[in-house]
């Protein structure tokens, strides 16, 4: 039996949509999870219609930044049976964030639970054409109204669904910045938290600035140990089928696209080497003739070509047509979502009936 009430909408806004052409983030579905979090536990787990929340001035999330998120994608396969790409791993990761950020662990079968019946509920929702998928942003705040540095004592955990186009992302062109920080070791980094990103808008429009399209981020205490780039784990494939990423040694957010990289590639045999790995040795490799391809990995665009790294005087620059793994990897992921594909890893989740989530 199911915790969850439905309130279904009286008004589906579908009609107003056309799937065909979405941006990234922009549109919503018809329905969203809301739970909140007072007298020590989760209660009131409900699916209703989107809707505006009314807020306090002294909200904490406003003042201290409690408030942390997760991105997963929804497809449909050819039959029209709704599907979730390695739910589980987002759901143990926003608790992951959850401890750090001093906030409440959701109970994970809920968020399973809450999920599938978005899913199902705005199938209808789904795009379907080559790329797309509906983006599912969870996401926890604090909702006391007190101005006391602490731990809010009440939260509230929402789902929204967005039906996403085909993100693609053109070619990036990245500034190792030997300044700016995103995160130490013992800091946030490993947490999906709000402040992460506030805290990188800066450096990423002064490189903007410069002509950069992000920044490739450094470690905080050496300036030297390549870590990630805005919203996407890193790779760097070299000669001999030699996959190397960053070490997640709480200074990275571990990406579950980056996960399922290193799964696939370990499992076609390749070398998948997760350590640190500098910038300078990145440079030397490059200077060698030894380094294929840079990409960067995330659930909105799966994969992204990095053109060139520029890091002081070094300017490296990268020949697309090298660039064929990342590019396979991007449609097996792709396929491998939307069911196109048989799925030997067990990373996709089907929704078959709504009378399974009930
Ligand atoms: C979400 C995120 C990623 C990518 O994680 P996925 O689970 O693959 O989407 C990488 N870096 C940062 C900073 C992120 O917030």
């Amino acid at each position: 039996m199911t915790k969850i009430r439905i309130t279904p909408t009286e008004h589906s806004k579908i009609s107003e949509i056309n799937l065909e052409n979405l941006g990234f983030g922009r549109v919503f579905s018809d329905h969203m999870f809301v739970a909140d979090y007072k007298d020590g536990e989760w209660q009131d787990y409900r699916i209703e219609p989107v809707h505006n929340f009314s807020v306090h001035p002294a909200n904490m999330t406003f003042h201290y930044g409690q408030a942390i998120f997760e991105g997963l994608k929804g497809s449909k396969n050819g039959a029209g049976v709704p599907i979730l790409f390695r739910p589980e791993e987002n759901i143990k990761r926003m608790n992951r964030s959850a401890h750090r950020m001093c906030m409440p662990e959701f109970p994970e079968d809920i968020m399973l639970e809450a999920l599938k019946m978005l899913i199902y509920l705005d199938k209808d929702w789904i795009p379907t054409f080559e790329g797309s998928a509906m983006y599912f942003r969870p996401f926890m705040i604090a909702t006391d109204e007190y101005l006391g540095v602490m731990p809010s004592n009440t939260y509230k955990m929402v789902i929204i669904a967005s039906p996403s186009g085909a993100y693609y992302a053109k070619p990036v062109n990245l500034f190792a910045d030997d300044f700016y920080v995103r995160a130490a070791i013992g800091g946030t980094g490993e947490a999906k938290c709000a402040g992460n990103y506030a805290g990188s808008l800066y450096p990423s429009k002064l490189a903007k600035a410069k002509g950069f399209d992000q920044i490739l981020w450094l470690d905080a205490v050496y300036h030297k140990y390549v870590q990630e780039v805005g919203t996407m784990n890193i790779f760097f494939l070299f000669k001999g089928n030699v996959l190397v990423t960053p070490l997640a040694d709480g200074g990275i957010l571990k990406g579950i696209t980056r996960d399922s990289i290193i799964h696939i590639m370990r499992d076609k045999g390749y070398d998948v080497q997760e350590r640190l790995l500098s910038i300078d040795e990145v440079i030397s490799e490059y200077e060698k003739g030894n380094l294929v391809e840079v990409f960067g990995a995330g659930t909105a665009a799966v994969v992204t070509n990095v053109q060139s790294i520029t890091y002081r005087d070094s300017v490296l620059t990268f020949d697309e047509a090298q660039w064929t793994l990342s590019k396979s990897i991007k449609q097996l992921i792709n396929d491998l979502r939307s069911g196109k594909i048989d799925d030997p890893y067990d990373f996709t989740l089907k929704v078959e009936e709504m009378a399974e989530v009930l």
